[in-house]
């Protein structure tokens, strides 16, 4: 299959800078930014709605069905705490975000999250979850793991994710 643009997923425990990482390559790079919080709320891509996890139970297919036509058409940064469940063909490039436990902890902690999401997310990150889960759901090459502690590091990921950006246009032009 062939796009025009790519596709990137940013992924990583909740807290660590997806979405704000999503926001700034977006404005930098003119790439539509997929919120896939957003996609299943205003969609209605669930099952309902879990009290303890404050969270809504999703529904892989109706997601996967929502945003299908958008992401084949290519150029989407897809924001979201799972990469498992895309398929390969759909994805140029897989970023996973890292955070030490302590900014993780002050981060998630200042979202109010229930303890035992808390607890979860915590043990998630400092078990690399998200990266073993990118690196057994695409290929290897594709996946590329970095730092998201300050706003330095979120300069120069952006930065080196629109390098990549400008590389995979001169390679896939035609
Ligand atoms: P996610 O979408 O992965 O849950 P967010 O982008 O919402 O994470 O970030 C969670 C909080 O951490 C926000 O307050 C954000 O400003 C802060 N944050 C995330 N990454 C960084 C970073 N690299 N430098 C400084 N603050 C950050
Ligand atoms: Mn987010």
């Amino acid at each position: 299959m062939s796009r025009g643009l790519p596709n990137i997923i940013v992924t990583g425990t909740p807290g660590t800078g997806k979405t704000s990482h999503c926001e700034l390559l977006a404005e930098r790079t003119g790439l539509k930014h997929i919120s896939v919080n957003d996609v299943v709320k205003d969609r209605e891509c669930h099952e309902g709605w879990d009290d303890e996890y404050q969270s809504w139970i999703v529904d892989e297919d109706k997601l996967l069905d929502a945003i299908e036509d958008e992401v084949k058409q290519g150029g989407c940064i897809i924001d979201w705490h799972a990469c498992d469940l895309f398929p390969r063909s759909w994805i140029d490039l897989v970023v996973v975000l890292r955070a030490d436990t302590a900014t993780l902890y002050d981060r998630l902690t200042a979202r109010n999250y229930p303890e035992v999401k808390l607890q979860e997310n915590m043990d998630s990150e400092i078990m690399d979850v998200l990266l073993q889960e990118a690196k057994e759901s695409y290929d290897e090459e594709i996946v590329v793991e970095l730092q998201s502690i300050t706003a330095d590091d979120m300069e120069s990921n952006v930065e080196r994710i629109e390098q990549w950006l400008g590389q995979w246009k001169k390679d896939n032009a035609s």
